[in-house]
């Protein structure tokens, strides 16, 4: 797999993405490398990367706890710490080796400690590989709101290596791959249906699905880096998801639910928003709510819920004016972005969960 390029960083594949990183050791000969893990990434990949890395300069790892709740400034304070404590320089590296959380957070805390050292995403989970570690945001939450606090900043590269796929718990698996099926939803039917027939997260196959990914995202990214059009594309079935996401995360009395997830029911919500004001097939529409309910997802929210979610959703990066813009589709393959639509067609929208 040919290593994919965006202006100033590569997306490097398997072992070329090894060789790319001793390359730039080599080169560059930091003063000392730092590896940012969680408790789960240290046990389970940090083994295979370690012997990986050719270098004498000292590798420091610095870990915290793994999940979403620690995406926040008061973990970005322990790591800023613990980068100072250890010596951090102008002339280090940092390494972010773990899913979103991590590359998002290490991403954030290498492009402010010291006004910036260079870092490189080595992402292990399939939604890191696929989304989180290629574009360059980075960024934590605020509270209960998502991504509020970050920057955009490209790390000097991003490796993908399936291999670290064997230990990632299957939900996380399927959590990446919803991801996946939005990029062909926004940007190409055939991928969209090589993905509804893709069976095995672990074969050449589906590997291959992850390098297409990887692509499209990428294409989106150099077309758009700022966000400032069609980039805002990648942000489907986003603006309902992140509203649940952040909506479950603040009544802690509900199941905690993963990105993805939110995602999924987000893309089905604004699927059939996308009837209306996109005017997508009744068609498309079936096909994406197959591939939904297929996903066995349980969630179900009444008016009022629903109308605390919509709330929530105000506070979506992609608005203005105070009014919430969606991005929907035209037919699977296309979309249109910047779309407002009634309150009452959302709350419609949020009933076809349940069905
Ligand atoms: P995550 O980082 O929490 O990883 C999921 C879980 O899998 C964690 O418990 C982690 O420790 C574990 N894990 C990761 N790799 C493993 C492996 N190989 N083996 C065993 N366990 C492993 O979550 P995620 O789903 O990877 O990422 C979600 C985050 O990504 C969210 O915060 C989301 O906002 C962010 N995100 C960012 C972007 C972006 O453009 N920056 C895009 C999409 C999502």
């Amino acid at each position: 797999m040919n290593p994919i390029s965006i202006k100033d960083f590569t997306i490097y594949f398997e072992n070329q993405g090894f060789e790319a990183l001793n390359q730039w050791i080599d080169e560059h000969q930091p003063s000392t490398i730092f590896i940012l893990v969680d408790d789960k990434t240290m046990e389970n990949c940090y083994p295979y990367l370690i012997p990986k890395i050719e270098t004498t300069a000292t590798i420091e790892v610095i870990e915290i706890d793994h999940g979403e709740e620690y995406k926040n400034i008061d973990t970005c304070a322990g790591v800023w710490s613990a980068l100072v404590e250890l010596g951090c320089d102008r002339n280090s590296l940092m390494i972010n080796l773990g899913g979103g959380v991590i590359t998002d957070l290490g991403g954030f805390v290498a492009s402010t400690i010291k006004r910036g050292i260079p870092f490189i995403h080595v992402p292990t989970s399939l939604l890191g590989m696929v989304d989180a570690a290629i574009g360059g945001k980075n960024g934590v939450d605020l509270g209960h709101l998502k991504n509020q606090i970050g920057v955009i900043n490209a790390p000097v590269m991003t490796i993908v290596d399936p291999t670290f796929l064997q230990t990632l718990p299957i939900q996380h698996l399927i959590n990446g791959s919803i991801e996946m099926f939005k990029h062909g939803l926004i940007s190409d039917r055939v991928y969209w249906n090589d993905m509804k027939n893709s069976t095995d997260f672990h074969s050449d196959t589906f590997n291959s699905l992850i390098y297409q990914s990887a692509i499209i995202k990428s294409d989106i990214v150099s077309m758009d880096p700022l966000e400032q059009g069609a980039r805002k594309a990648l942000n489907y079935g986003h603006t309902a998801g992140h509203a649940i996401e952040s909506y479950l995360m603040e009544h802690d009395t509900k199941d905690a639910v993963l990105h993805g997830e939110a995602v999924a029911a987000g893309i089905l919500i604004e699927s059939f928003l996308s009837i209306k004001y996109a005017h997508l097939s009744q068609t498309a529409y079936d096909d994406i709510k197959e591939w939904y309910h297929g996903l066995q997802l349980s969630f179900s929210f009444d008016e009022d819920e629903v109308k605390e979610m919509i709330e929530l959703m105000k506070y979506d990066k992609k608005n203005s004016n105070g009014q919430i813009k969606f991005v929907l589709l035209t037919q699977i393959g296309d979309f249109i972005t910047d779309q407002v639509v009634d309150k009452q067609d959302i709350i419609n929208a949020f009933q076809e969960l349940k069905k």
